[in-house]
């Protein structure tokens, strides 16, 4: 009988965790305090892109490793996982394309053939950026993509339990005999671990745009994106060092106000607005093994800050290598 596996985390990387082990034959659950759509996770745009997140030397390799998985799992129309163009703008100067990006087959893009075109937010390009490349990417609808993994996990017989708040990593029943540790920020006071902080993030969700087929980024500030998901639109950004939770309207209208000037369009009514925080860990993600006070082995698994979608698979397959070893 394989080991009884306690995930602590419902967001991306603990549901991802969770499906491998699960289809691996251990017996898993997982405990949230939060689960579904009110995790960061929840909040996320979920575009894959390596995103503020540290060390790079392994967080490419970890974002390649997904990159593969996404692509196979984008064929399965269930999945909420589409190819999309994202389109990466500077506002201010040349930008640079990526080392990683060049053999995914980024292409750097010549604004001024595409100011030519009669997609609606292309005619304003020239004015608003200089430079830009493309890459096409896996991006995850987060209103499909997060109840596909908990369906996944729950067909493969583990169980989720959600409402539950935990002091520390010891308080997880005994009968369990592996710890994973997905808290994302939460990780800040359950290990605890002072490296953590907060990288908040606020988006606003508006209708679906006419004519939007890929997806809009540009990290000059003011952090600036627009995503077209299968129902609606998401619109970004900000990232700040913050621990605030509830949204803040000057941002909500700020973002409105650069994303429709970028796409040319009148500002559309906001459906929804959500805050999620980055968990950015400054000495890099934690994907480790460890020992509870207890003596049970856990494994660690955050830190992820704005790249938990794609670094997702690639840190669960680290999990899972880590958990065998220790058997
Ligand atoms: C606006 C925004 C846009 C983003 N865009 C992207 C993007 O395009 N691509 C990308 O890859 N990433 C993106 N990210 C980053 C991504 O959302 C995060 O890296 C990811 O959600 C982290 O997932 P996680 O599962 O580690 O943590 P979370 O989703 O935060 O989940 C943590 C889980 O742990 C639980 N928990 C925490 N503490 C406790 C406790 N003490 N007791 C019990 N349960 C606890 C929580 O309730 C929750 O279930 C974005 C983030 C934001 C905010």
């Amino acid at each position: 009988m394989k080991e009884r596996v306690a995930i602590l985390g419902a967001g991306v990387s603990g549901l991802t965790s969770a499906v491998l082990f699960a289809q691996r034959g251990y017996r898993v659950s997982i405990f949230a305090e939060e689960v579904g759509q009110s995790t960061t996770s929840g909040a996320a745009a979920a575009i894959w892109f390596p995103y503020d997140a540290e060390p790079v030397d392994k967080v490419i390799p970890w974002a390649l490793e997904t990159y593969k998985i996404l692509v196979d799992l984008s064929r399965d129309s269930r999945s909420g996982i589409s190819m999309l163009e994202l389109r990466n703008f500077s506002r201010a100067s040349e930008i640079q394309i990526p080392a990683w990006a060049i053999p995914l087959g980024a292409r750097r893009m010549d604004l001024s053939v595409m100011s030519s075109k009669v997609e609606t937010f292309l005619t304003v390009l020239p004015s608003v950026f200089a430079s830009g490349f493309a890459l096409t990417v896996p991006l995850m609808d987060t209103t499909i993509y997060i109840d596909y993994l908990a369906n996944r996990f729950g067909s493969a017989g583990g169980e989720i339990n959600g409402n539950r708040r935990f002091e520390k990593l010891e308080d997880v029943d005994r009968s369990f005999d592996l710890v994973i540790n997905c808290a994302g920020i939460g990780a800040r006071e359950l290990v605890p671990d002072v490296d953590l902080e907060p990288h908040r993030g606020q988006v606003a969700i508006v209708p679906k745009i006419d004519n939007l087929t890929c997806a809009v980024v540009c990290d000059d500030a003011p952090l600036m994106y627009a995503v077209p998901r299968t129902n609606d639109c998401l619109f970004g950004g900000t990232n700040e060092l913050s621990g605030n939770l509830d949204a803040d309207p000057i941002s909500t209208s700020r973002i409105l106000t650069e994303c429709s000037r970028v796409l040319n369009i009148d500002k559309p009514r906001v459906l929804v607005e959500r805050v999620g925080l980055r968990p950015f860990r400054k000495s890099g993600v934690r994907l480790e093994r460890d020992l509870l006070r207890d003596g049970r082995t856990v494994i660690h698994n955050y830190g992820h800050g704005g790249s938990g979608f794609t670094l997702s698979w690639g840190c669960a397959r680290t999990v899972l290598r880590l958990a065998s070893e220790s058997a």
